[in-house]
């Protein structure tokens, strides 16, 4: 008999699935490869197969045309993959499509969360715990410093601006997949039924959220647009277009920008950030460490951040654990 969980290996480009001959979410092109979610360091094109829920097939279609060997699994469906090896795909509440994966083999059960948060979010079904007996999580925010806020009273802080200067309009940046559509979707929740302008480059992520059952009200492209019209206004752009000619064409923006980095403040200050908005698709400490009591796994591995600081928690609280050191992984995405 094999030695347990012989089965899973993480790699350098990923965690490869030796029965099945796959890897989860690999850093380059594959035959075949399990995505948990579209943001650019978890699903890259090329693949010989590519499996993965329905609204992350389209998000990485729209992206690099990846239609030839999508096979989709819905949420809570299993799908048998080669050598025996099961492989289900769960919730995992952090953008539009995004799962965990859990893979069963030989009467062992690993879930590979990749990202996920714990926060209630309209863009997409929250995260499951799921009992399994080693658990692979991911660490962006895994310092005790971080602590997100509710998100409501960040859209307070957003609204208030807004209210205060009737002739400006807020340019708040926020990522094209995932934080864009969540800060839309919670303006709308929180009251602000105001068309919301859009840099061209949200567009077509937007209307695939609004594709998906994600209603984002009346949205209006910048560029169809003058000055005034635009006062009093939100407008999201990509961070990268806050500081550059294009937020010209605004009326006196207010410079917002929606990410989990906003607590640091030399992030914000660093980009010209005046109201920084600390709103993260990604869990924070206590998250982490909330999610590892809950599922309760004989082992914890742990990826994609800071690894060291949760590691050392898992020790203090008597759970083991190991950080493995996949390579690529860069948080486009808060
Ligand atoms: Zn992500
Ligand atoms: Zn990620």
């Amino acid at each position: 008999m094999a030695a347990p969980f012989s089965w899973i290996r993480p790699e350098p480009h990923g965690i490869h699935v030796g029965p099945a001959d796959c890897w989860i979410d690999p850093s380059r092109a594959v035959d075949r490869a399990l995505v948990t979610h579209g943001h650019a360091d978890h699903a890259r094109g090329g693949h010989g197969q590519t499996v993965a829920t329905p609204a992350t097939l389209a998000i990485m279609d729209l992206r690099y045309n990846t239609r030839e060997g999508a096979t989709p699994v819905e949420y809570g469906e299993t799908i048998r993959l080669p050598g025996g090896v099961d492989a289900t795909y769960i919730p995992a509440g952090h953008v539009l499509g995004s799962a965990q994966i859990l893979l069963e083999h030989a009467g062992e059960r690993v879930v590979v969360t990749g990202d996920y948060k714990r926060r209630a979010d309209p863009t997409c079904p929250p995260f499951e715990v799921t009992k399994c007996d080693i658990f692979i999580t991911e660490a962006t925010f895994g310092l005790p410093v971080f602590c997100h806020p509710p998100i409501a009273e960040e859209m307070r802080k957003l609204l208030g601006r807004l209210a205060a200067h009737p002739d400006a309009c807020v340019l708040v940046g926020a990522y094209a997949l995932g934080k864009a559509q969540r800060v839309i979707a919670e303006l709308r929740a929180a009251g602000h039924h105001e068309p919301i302008y859009l840099h061209g480059a949200m567009e077509r992520m937007c209307r695939l959220y609004e594709e998906h059952g994600v209603a984002l009200g009346e949205l209006r492209l910048v560029a169809d647009h003058t000055k005034d019209e635009m006062r009093g206004s939100i407008v999201i752009s990509p961070p990268s277009a806050l500081n550059d000619r294009w937020s010209r064409r605004l009326p006196e923006p207010i410079t917002a920008m929606a990410s989990g980095w906003m607590r640091v403040r030399q992030r914000a200050r660093q980009r010209n950030v005046e109201l920084p908005l600390v709103i993260s698709d990604h869990a924070d400490w206590g998250e982490l460490t909330r999610t590892i009591e809950e599922v309760d796994a004989q082992e914890n591995w742990i990826t994609h951040g800071r690894e060291d600081a949760l590691l050392r928690w898992c020790q203090l609280h008597q759970r083991r654990a190991r950080a493995l050191a996949l390579v690529g992984y860069e948080d486009e995405d808060d």
